[in-house]
């Protein structure tokens, strides 16, 4: 017989929207009248914007024929045209286009990326944070093996991000020779890393021989014009920093599959080196490019009328994040001492409740209100107590969740 990788053995159990899921169907099953709303899952609910719609059209139908036909790009990293459109107008042209690897999404990479430093690498993740720098750090086996709690593993770093320190971490905490999970705009608390908070990182990072993998999945949510949109902001990040990247927000790419990671030419391992290098050779060994028509579809994005049609589809949601905020906000949550995060710059609406367990606020508004909402306590130790409130869905769907979370009783 074939033996389980042992790195599996050591997963928490369950990962958190596969348990969510589960308690909704459960839940409806035994309540079939019940008109449940999400605002649990951070999947897109609006359709592509007609330029990215025109755009994949044009590239399918050329598709169909010789002269516009296309199978395997050259090699992995994406079509050239793209690479140079994300280098300009994500990165101002201070990321090489050769820099830019274009993926399937950036969950994908955070995966994949986990090859190259094999195990018992040191990890330092946010807690809470989005569950797959964990899990993927434990099926990589690095990290370490044992877990303390159902969530917490004794050789990872966790770094408490916590009301009391502006959700952004003390890195006093994280060993020497680490990789660095910081997420900005953060899943789930919204927050965002400030310049500062970014500087102080990188120092950090150069000082302690760290790598930090930097996720920006939401950075096209940030309006606040002093947070920086990318670590490459800060000067010397290209030599500690990987970026992660996603078209799935944005322009609703969740179901198209897109996205990219930067690895800077300047980025080396102990050895001297280049990481750049180890990265072209995993993705053209595992990974064989994103589908093209993606890819034509990402390229519509960044152009001029994508750049506006996408900044629409996301102010949307972050309309949608101020309505919620704006029901939190009601008299019975007051009540009972309900602290609510909303930066704006984020889908996500963070509320603790104090003197409370995570799954049963999640049961009781789910039993009263009919809506899902996602546990704080599923994105590690520090996110007990809160809820995470996403605001992707239909307008009306998140104003009714609202009048009905403002009957929910505490
Ligand atoms: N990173 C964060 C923080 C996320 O919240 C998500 C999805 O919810 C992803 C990455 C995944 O992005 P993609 O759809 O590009 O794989």
């Amino acid at each position: 017989m074939i033996k389980r990788n042992a790195n599996y053995t050591n997963l928490a159990k369950g990962y958190l929207f596969p348990e969510i899921a589960k308690r909704r169907r459960e839940y409806q099953a035994a309540h079939p009248d019940a008109k449940i709303i999400s605002l649990g899952i951070g999947n897109t609910t609006e359709p592509l914007t007609p330029h990215i719609v025109e755009e994949m059209k044009n590239f399918i139908t050329a598709m169909g024929t010789v002269e516009g036909y296309e199978g395997y790009q050259d090699d992995s990293a994406g079509m050239p045209k793209l690479r140079e459109r994300i280098a300009q107008v994500m990165y101002g042209g201070k990321i090489k286009a050769s820099e830019v690897y274009v993926s399937d999404g950036a969950k994908c990479d955070l995966g994949r990326i986990q090859t190259m430093f094999g195990s018992g690498v040191n990890v330092a993740v946010q807690d809470p944070s989005y569950p797959v720098y964990v899990d993927g750090t434990v099926m990589a086996g690095a990290g370490g093996k044992e877990p303390v709690t159902e969530t917490g593993f004794k050789d990872i770093t966790y770094m408490p991000c916590l009301p009391e320190n502006g959700f952004f971490p003390d890195l006093s905490v994280v060993k020497k020779n680490s990789l660095i999970y910081i997420c900005s705009p953060n899943n789930p608390t919204g927050a965002c890393a400030t310049r500062k908070n970014l500087e102080d990182l990188v120092a950090f990072a150069k000082a302690n021989d760290c790598f930090v993998l930097y996720d920006g999945a939401y950075s096209a949510f940030i309006r606040d014009a002093s947070i920086p949109k990318t670590i490459y902001e800060i000067p010397g990040a290209d030599e500690v920093a990987i970026e992660m990247q996603s078209f799935s927000k944005p322009a609703g790419f969740t179901g198209v599959r897109l996205g990219w990671c930067v690895v800077p030419e300047k980025l080396k391992f102990e050895d001297g080196s280049a990481v750049h290098t180890a990265w072209e050779r995993e993705i053209n060994t595992q990974f064989n490019g994103a589908s093209n028509i993606a890819q034509a579809g990402g390229y519509a994005a960044l152009d001029e009328i994508g750049l506006k049609e996408m900044e629409e589809t996301i102010n949307y949601y972050l309309e949608n994040g101020r309505l919620i905020k704006e029901a939190l906000e009601g008299e019975n949550f007051k009540a009972a001492n309900v602290e609510i995060y909303f930066t704006g710059n984020a889908p996500y609406v963070w509320a603790k409740f104090n003197g409370k367990k995570s799954w049963d606020v999640f049961d009781a508004i789910l039993d009263q209100c009919h809506v899902v909402c996602t546990p704080g306590a599923g994105f590690g130790p520090s996110g007990e107590s809160f809820i995470r409130f996403s605001s992707f869905g239909h307008r009306e769907n998140v104003i009714e969740a609202c009048n009905r979370l403002k009957t929910l009783k505490l």
